[in-house]
């Protein structure tokens, strides 16, 4: 049954545990962009170009950018990082990124967040223009995806869309409920749901006994950076679960709370100090779950092959090749 449900690659997961194999659609998804960027250069066009702005050298930032920039040498897409120094000036910042949009052979530019404390990330997101903000994040481009127009969309929340749709789970007129509210995940990823036909419910910090509102939905997405905050009592049985969360677990008594007799975590942990958790309870919430993504390998892979076919997608209009 899983491999019907999924278009281009059987998740042979998927039939035993009922999990979404974000690794398997990931892989599936940077060989559609590798395949249509070949096409796209037989037919006369300039291979997409991807620019990556890096301020300051903090190790998470820099692994994001490498990864990105790897995968996108991989599909054919000419990546390339602009390196500033963590002191460099707001002027300066700026002035780098009005020189990649006055350049024409650059498709896309996303600047990697977050940035030091003391330059203003809004006012230069503003300044990437909006046919090369691959990232989604120009209030021009968060206005298009509210009013359902057409424009560049967030990779992750995008990416999840993207996993759903070849698992063929159905969305409309199902209740969905996205806890975060943040405007890189939450409110686009609320904002995708509803263009999906979902009837939507946004939940944060605030909002009064969580897991009633989370109990509701027939889809749930967790994005609130918070280790296994997902319990049971949130999920519907037959829920589909999605975890967005990616947290650093760096006490060994959580650890074991959340991944219980884990042989596999506990080595990692006692080799780094740490493991990764999602914001789901995965051991205790699958159970109860139709569908569930793991952590890692189910939203993380996803968000930078989306990326990769947002710069396609891009290129391709630049070039003249797409409406
Ligand atoms: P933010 O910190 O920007 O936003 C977190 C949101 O969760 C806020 O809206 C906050 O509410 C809400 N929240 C926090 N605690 C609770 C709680 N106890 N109950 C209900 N709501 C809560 O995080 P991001 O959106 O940037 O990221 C969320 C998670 O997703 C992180 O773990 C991050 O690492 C991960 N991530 C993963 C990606 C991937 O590729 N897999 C990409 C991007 C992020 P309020 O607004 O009221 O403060």
């Amino acid at each position: 049954m899983a491999s019907g449900r999924m278009a281009e690659k059987p998740a042979a997961e998927a039939a035993r545990g009922r999990l979404l194999d974000g690794r398997a659609v990931a892989r599936a998804m940077r060989e559609d962009v590798a395949r249509r960027v070949a096409a796209l250069v037989a037919g006369g066009g300039r291979p997409p170009r991807l620019v990556a702005v890096l301020v300051g050298d903090d190790p998470a930032s820099r692994a994001y950018v490498g990864s990105k920039t790897r995968a996108s040498a991989e599909v054919g897409i000419a990546g390339e990082t602009r390196r500033l120094p963590a002191a460099v000036e707001q002027r300066e910042l700026l002035a780098t990124v009005a020189e990649l949009a006055d350049d024409d052979e650059v498709d896309g530019i996303l600047v990697q967040l977050p940035l030091p404390r003391h330059l203003e990330a809004p006012a230069v997101l503003e300044a990437v223009p909006p046919a090369k903000d691959v990232d989604g994040f120009h209030p021009e481009n968060v206005g298009r995806l509210w009013l359902d127009q057409p424009g560049l969309t967030p990779a992750t929340p995008t990416g999840v869309i993207e996993l759903l749709r070849r698992y063929r789970i159905p969305l409309a007129g199902r209740h969905a409920v996205v806890v975060g509210r943040s405007a890189i995940v939450g409110k686009p990823m609320a904002a995708l749901l509803l263009r999906q036909h979902c009837t939507v419910t946004l939940c944060h910090s605030r909002t009064r006994d969580l897991a009633a509102a989370c109990r509701q939905g027939e889809l749930l997405v967790a994005a609130a950076g918070r280790a296994g905050l997902i319990g049971p009592r949130h999920v519907r049985d037959g829920a589909v679960v999605i975890d967005v969360g990616m947290n650093r677990v760096d006490d060994p008594q959580r650890m074991e709370e959340l991944f219980p007799g884990d042989a596999g975590r506990r080595a990692r942990f006692a080799k780094r100090g740490y493991v990764l958790a999602g914001d789901v309870d995965f051991a205790r919430v699958a159970p109860r779950a139709s569908w569930i993504t793991p952590v890692p390998g189910g939203v993380g892979p996803l968000t930078v092959a989306q990326l990769l076919v947002n710069t396609l997608e891009a290129s391709l209009r630049r070039q003249g090749f797409a409406p």
